[in-house]
């Protein structure tokens, strides 16, 4: 061909921080896949915009094979936030761009499995008057009444959907067709496995807001675009009624698109259920159990404004919805939120980041706000709305703190021994719920734990400078602090009482189990946890039997004390507060305090109103005593004087440098070198970050991979990008030993 050919630059799935040119017949918009040739394969990356041709000084650029699609896939302001997360995060924006597809768009060649199609009416005329509706439907009210479901789904439904809820015929369908009210069109369906499930759909509509609900509903609605809000609601105030009102808004009434993300979508099949229950097929529920095929049939449907509102879990907030009105967090302090490998995003920053960039509106709402979060409202980049009050006027249910310490007094010792997991009080408390026919929840967190030393009177050795608990590791038998590298020995006596320290260990929920069956022979109990939960609904099975009143006790981890609502819940139990508290981890206190506020939340949902019991070792804590009298802001406060001194987020900025290999020593030799760079750097270019480590991880061999950390600390984020991105361009990283460079930046925990 004779035109002389465009340049583009193309973002590849490598983890290389650059783009590449190739060359095109004619322009390809920036957010198209591309397939282009890498060495001798066929590689799919996106077209990012025109190129300069600036690093070609000497080769000649190779052809773009194909293009595969009519339309970009990233539409703008998504294309923008992966931009923005590929130099926060100081990744490829390539690896971003991949992240932000289906699996199935990644791959070259390999022809993507289509999803059958199905017909849908779209409405076309309108009728805005009664007068002329009536005029138009004289003789035919089942069309006005086809007609009036139409719009009321948003303008676009499946045909046989339509005709099962009017329980008409098709001859209804055609009549609105033939007078031009309605177009039918094929798009595909996906089967989804979310919508087989027969969940309690409530009666949405006919709740009212609240004046409460309705001042902040009032007030997410006249925000500018790409204004942001944190809602603080305490559990059972209502949350999701606002959520739904203000899709109302932008999706029914603004015709815009929504997405909706929640911490885990198999946990929390009550808040999903209700978002269908409302806006029925406007929505797509992205989650686990989709296939390729499936996943990449729903975001058809999404990037063509088939769905309109995107139901899911972290991923769903790179949505291809075109015209976002709204993006909602629900529970946005959840740490599953922060994806754990590269690109290491957080879900509500790339939320307020992409609100921004489409001007639409971002709420994120939670009982227990992050203390960044809470931090940004008090300093106006976030506008705080509050729930005060349960909905109808519920109390918040009493809590109960159990000393285990005291329960050490039993005469029998294997009494004790059985005490210091189910306390007398928390015994009488389940028994007393069994025989009413009552329910109970029962935690214990035992997730990650690293082993620390307590003494008799539940002092746990902490370190001297960082106010961070101590892990104990046993060879050579030592203490070390896993934020400025402090050692100890292992065999001092506590600081606090001179009594002996003893090496904790984690309970687990197998044995709190055998132990309930033993006392509660006749309770009918439920174990949720990561090993009871294979099946992919294992987890919603569990909380539907729970739900049908099959369950008398629910023992579990963290999974049970997210967003549930039964009203026979009457008894939450915390097994032992203490399991994580003392983690060697500056978020440690406030990870449990959500933890406790939330399953507190759980009890006292209906008139029977409920009881919290609380075991710990340590009832003078902070995280303990503000849960107990849920009182968030008193948290707040606290939590946020300790984070000043000595100074962690969100005083300043965090980031970890991990360093992993299958040679001890060699991961050990080159963190010392990331350690040194970054050292070097700062004299240099005073950039007011300071250089931690290097020193291993406090879980320093995960999969046979050994690893060492090197922690920076920024008061300002721009210096430390700085920094990172020079790293990364600047530092080689030895090919030998499987070496690995991972940057987590603002990590949500360090091990
Ligand atoms: P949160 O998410 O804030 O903990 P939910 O949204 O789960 O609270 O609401 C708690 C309960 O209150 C739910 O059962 C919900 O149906 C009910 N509810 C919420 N708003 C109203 C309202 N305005 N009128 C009546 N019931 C309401
Ligand atoms: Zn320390």
């Amino acid at each position: 061909m004779a035109s002389s050919p465009h340049l583009i630059e193309v973002a590849l799935p490598l983890p290389l921080r650059q783009t590449f040119t190739y060359a095109t017949d004619a322009p390809i918009a920036p957010g198209h896949r591309v397939v282009v040739p890498v060495r001798n394969t066929r590689v799919v990356g996106i077209c990012v915009g025109p190129s300069d041709g600036a690093s070609l000084a000497t080769v000649t650029p190779k052809s773009v094979l194909a293009i595969p699609d009519a339309e970009p896939a990233l539409p703008a302001d998504l294309l923008t936030t992966c931009r923005w997360i590929a130099e926060y995060h100081v990744v490829s924006l390539g690896l971003v761009c991949r992240a932000a597809l289906p699996v199935a768009l990644g791959q070259a060649g390999s022809p993507v499995p289509r999803g059958r199609t199905e017909r849908v009416l779209v409405l076309a005329g309108t009728l805005p008057t009664l007068q002329s509706r009536e005029a138009a439907f004289r003789r035919a009210p089942q069309q006005r009444q086809a007609y009036e479901l139409l719009e009321s789904l948003g303008g676009r439904a499946s045909v046989p959907h339509l005709l099962r809820q009017l329980g008409c015929t098709s001859a209804v369908v055609d009549g609105l067709v033939r007078k031009g009210f309605a177009r039918i069109e094929s798009a595909t369906v996906f089967r989804d496995p979310f919508a087989a499930r027969e969940g309690a759909r409530a009666a949405e509509a006919a709740l009212r807001p609240t004046a409460a609900q309705q001042a902040a509903i009032d007030t997410i609605l006249a925000g500018a675009p790409g204004a942001a809000f944190l809602l603080h609601g305490i559990t059972g105030s209502g949350k999701t009624l606002v959520y739904l009102e203000v899709l109302e808004q932008v999706v029914r009434v603004e015709g815009k698109s929504a997405i909706v993300l929640v911490p885990e979508i198999a946990l929390t099949p009550q808040t999903v259920e209700r978002f269908r229950a409302r806006f029925g097929d406007l929505v797509t529920v992205l989650h686990s159990g989709l296939s390729d095929g499936e996943r990449l049939d729903a975001w058809r449907a999404l990037r063509r404004g088939e769905k309109r509102i995107a139901v899911g879990a972290r991923s769903a907030i790179f949505a291809p919805l075109p015209d976002l009105g709204a993006l909602i967090v629900d529970e946005e302090h959840e740490a599953s939120y922060k994806q754990a490998e590269a690109p290491r995003y957080h879900a509500r920053e790339v939320a307020l980041i992409r609100a921004r960039e489409a001007g639409a509106r971002c709420v994120l709402g939670s009982a227990t706000p992050s203390l960044e979060s809470w931090r940004n409202a008090q300093e106006g980049r976030l506008q705080l709305l509050s729930l005060p009050a349960r909905v109808g006027g519920g109390a918040l249910p009493a809590v109960r703190v159990v000393d285990l310490r005291q329960e050490l007094t039993a005469s029998r010792p294997d009494e004790r021994t059985r005490r210091q997991v189910l306390s007398a009080p928390l015994e009488a408390a389940i028994r007393d719920r069994v025989a009413r026919g009552e329910q109970t929840i029962l935690l214990l967190n035992r997730r990650g734990y690293a082993p620390f030393v307590q003494c008799a009177e539940g002092h746990v050795a902490l370190c001297p400078h960082c106010s961070i608990s101590l892990t104990y590791h046993r060879t050579p038998e030592r203490l070390v602090c896993h934020y400025c590298q402090h050692q100890e020995s292992a065999g001092r006596r506590c600081a606090d009482c001179g009594g002996a320290m003893e090496r904790q260990r984690g309970l687990g929920t197998q044995q709190v189990e055998r132990l309930l069956v033993e006392r509660f022979p006749t309770a009918r109990i439920a174990r949720m946890d990561a090993d009871t939960t294979s099946g992919k609904w294992a987890h919603a099975e569990i909380l539907e039997r729970v739900g049908r009143g099959e369950v008398d006790v629910l023992l579990g981890t963290q999974m049970i004390a997210k967003g549930l609502d039964f009203a026979n819940v009457t008894l939450v139990g915390v097994i032992d507060a203490d399991v994580g508290l003392h983690l060697p981890d500056f978020r440690a206190s406030e990870r449990i305090f959500q933890l406790l506020s939330q399953v507190a939340g759980r009890a006292g949902r209906g008139p029977k109103g409920g009881e919290v019991v609380i075991q710990t070792r340590t009832p003078g804590h902070h995280a303990v005593r503000h849960a107990a009298t849920h009182d968030f802001l008193s948290f707040a406060a606290e939590e946020l004087t300790h984070r000043e001194s000595p100074p962690y987020p969100p005083t300043l900025r965090l980031a970890n440098l991990i360093v992993s290999g299958l040679d001890e020593v060699g991961v050990a030799t080159f963190a010392g070198a990331v350690a040194r760079w970054c050292v070097e750097a700062e004299a240099r270019f005073a950039l007011g970050v300071t250089v931690l480590g290097p020193a291993p991880c406090p879980v320093d061999r995960i999969k046979t991979r050994w690893r060492w950390h090197v922690i920076l600390k920024s008061e300002r984020v721009g210096p430390l990008t700085r920094l990172l991105r020079g790293l990364a361009d600047g530092l080689e990283v030895p090919a030998a030993g499987g070496l690995r460079l991972a940057i987590d930046r603002d990590p949500v925990a360090l091990l």
